[in-house]
């Protein structure tokens, strides 16, 4: 597999403006567009191994070290294979991830995302899908699985359905849905344990 923009699925961004920038106007931002923009060049040199090298050099890593204002959000599996900071070409504090197999999106994920926007000044949220995710292969077999695990195909089980008429490969139409929808938000939550 290549990871590449091309062959993973970029599938949601969402500019947030108004309400957002008004919750901590102190926040510097980057405009989604622009944010987007370095994504995609980040990518690129990624896919052409021209990958920059020796991050975090020692000026980034003061100037992350108080404060943080990452340029997007990246919602995305949890797959080794697909790190953002690595397929974008981006060093520390330049992303806020939240990942989970199946891109999975609960109360914790929305959190950590409404802080990012809120309080980071994020203003670009990327779910990322890509190709052959153990996650949303699991939902499409069906059945079921060990442990927590089950918890994720259940999760996932919407996308599938929702994809099911879809003409073409079931595994890829699977991804593009559950990134496409609130994936999660149908599923079990994870809720606090308490004694
Ligand atoms: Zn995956």
């Amino acid at each position: 597999m290549k990871p590449s923009l091309r062959s993973l699925i970029l599938l949601t961004s969402l500019a947030f403006s108004g309400w957002a920038i008004a919750a901590d106007p102190a926040a510097p931002s980057v405009p989604a567009d622009e944010a987007l923009s370095r994504l995609k060049a980040g990518n690129e040199r990624f896919a052409q191994s021209k990958v920059s090298a020796g991050q975090p050099v020692a000026a980034r890593r003061a100037a992350t070290a108080q404060t943080q204002h990452p340029f997007a959000i990246i919602v995305g599996c949890a797959d080794s294979r697909t790190a953002p900071e690595i397929i974008f070409d981006q060093g520390i504090g330049d992303l806020f991830v939240v990942r989970t197999a199946g891109n999975l999106v609960d109360d914790y994920a929305l959190g950590s995302i409404e802080y990012a926007v809120e309080h980071l000044g994020s203003r670009l949220i990327v779910v990322l899908g890509h190709e052959r995710c153990g996650a949303v292969t699991a939902a499409l077999a069906g059945g079921s699985a060990p442990g927590h695990i089950e918890s994720l195909v259940r999760a996932i089980q919407p996308a599938v359905a929702a994809s099911k008429e879809m003409k073409g490969d079931p595994l890829a139409n699977a991804v593009a849905t559950a990134a496409s929808i609130p994936a999660g938000s149908s599923g079990p939550r994870n809720e606090p344990r308490g004694t």
